[in-house]
């Protein structure tokens, strides 16, 4: 589905959202989705009329396998980069716990990850605060895990923000689930941040885009909880 001119949420994903962004020398693929889905972006890609090997960059906001489950196979599929931040990058590299959670669901969540045939893998890029990539700033936004990035585009008042923001059914802005949260104070912090950002679309990693006027949208979230 075509959100605005060139930006996709590819249909057919399930529990999450996986985005598209076609430029004029390449594409570019945010968020994956759980294992399985591959197959699924480059048929998208290629009913799109481009080759598979025109996705050229994957940019992870974050480790959780919802999102990174299947950037391995993708990148198998189209030798595209892997680009994830620095600070989460050792989870999907196998050296630490795939996601750090606490409260009472945790051992539940645990157990399910760990059914869920996450495959590890190396990152091509870290990023990093007031990184530039594809023509997107980096924008450090922890909580729901340490490492999660929100990626901003001046050009068309966008921001991917993976699991920082939830969207609802009619494009309102919600904090994320406090159950899969790491930190939930950290991820006020982080909402806050966002709204200092000029907005019309924020992409959540879950839930409907929230549009238009995202940044107010997002300000009365935050004036109803205030830090
Ligand atoms: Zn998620």
């Amino acid at each position: 589905m075509e959100i605005i001119q060139g930006l996709h949420k590819i249909d057919g994903i399930r529990y999450v959202n996986s985005y598209l962004l076609v430029r004029e020398n390449g594409i570019v693929v945010i968020d994956t989705g759980m294992p399985g889905n591959a197959e699924r972006i480059v048929s998208y890609v290629e009913n799109l009329g481009y080759k598979s090997s025109y996705i050229k960059t994957i940019i992870l906001t974050h480790s959780d396998i919802d999102h990174s489950g299947s950037a391995k196979k993708l990148r198998e599929l189209t030798g595209a980069k892997i680009a994830i931040s620095d600070i989460d990058a050792p989870r999907v590299e196998g050296k630490m716990e795939l996601k750090k959670l606490k409260g009472p669901f945790a051992p539940f969540l645990r157990a399910m990850f760990k059914l869920s045939k996450f495959q590890i893998f190396e990152p091509d890029v870290l990023l990093r605060e007031g990184d530039q990539i594809e023509g997107l700033s980096v924008i450090r936004t922890p909580g729901h895990t340490d490492g999660s990035i929100s990626l901003y585009s001046r050009g068309n008042l966008s921001m991917f923000v993976g699991d920082a923001l939830w969207g609802d059914d009619k494009g309102e802005a919600k904090s994320p689930s406090s159950i899969v949260t790491a930190d939930m104070e950290e991820a006020w912090k982080s909402i806050k941040k966002i709204s200092a950002f000029e907005c019309n679309i924020i992409l959540p990693g879950h839930g409907n885009p929230i549009m238009p006027e995202a940044t107010k949208k997002v300000k009365e979230l935050l004036a109803k909880y205030p830090l």
